[in-house]
């Protein structure tokens, strides 16, 4: 049996270890309406296209769950539980399932 860490794998201790390095991310605002998730996904493509890290800043990702509800990637649904992954297309990285960013939605 192969336990290599596969490109995904990779990429997600990558993102792992920037976030507990005190990455300081853009946890607030969270956008309170369809206009400002709009705004928020519109300043990701513009801003940060494919640069990890300015994704990661402008998503206000953390790797805890956020607020007395405890929101996380686990619950929200742009997130792929087979594959550990966010499918929203502006963000589209490897992700734990006790992660958060401000994009979060059920
Ligand atoms: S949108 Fe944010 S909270 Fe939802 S799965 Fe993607 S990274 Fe996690």
């Amino acid at each position: 049996m192969n336990h290599m860490a596969n490109g995904e794998d990779v990429l997600r201790a990558q993102i792992a270890s920037m976030l507990k390095a005190g990455l300081e991310t853009e946890i607030t605002p969270f956008p309170e309406d369809s206009n400002a998730f709009a705004q928020l996904l519109q300043r990701i493509r513009e801003e940060a296209g494919s640069v990890l890290e300015k994704k990661l800043v402008i998503g206000g990702f953390t790797d805890y769950p956020m607020g007395e509800d405890q929101q996380r990637c686990q619950e929200c649904m742009y997130y792929l539980n087979h594959r550990r992954w966010c499918d929203l297309p502006e963000l589209d990285v490897p992700v734990e399932p006790d992660w958060w960013c401000r994009l979060w939605h059920i």
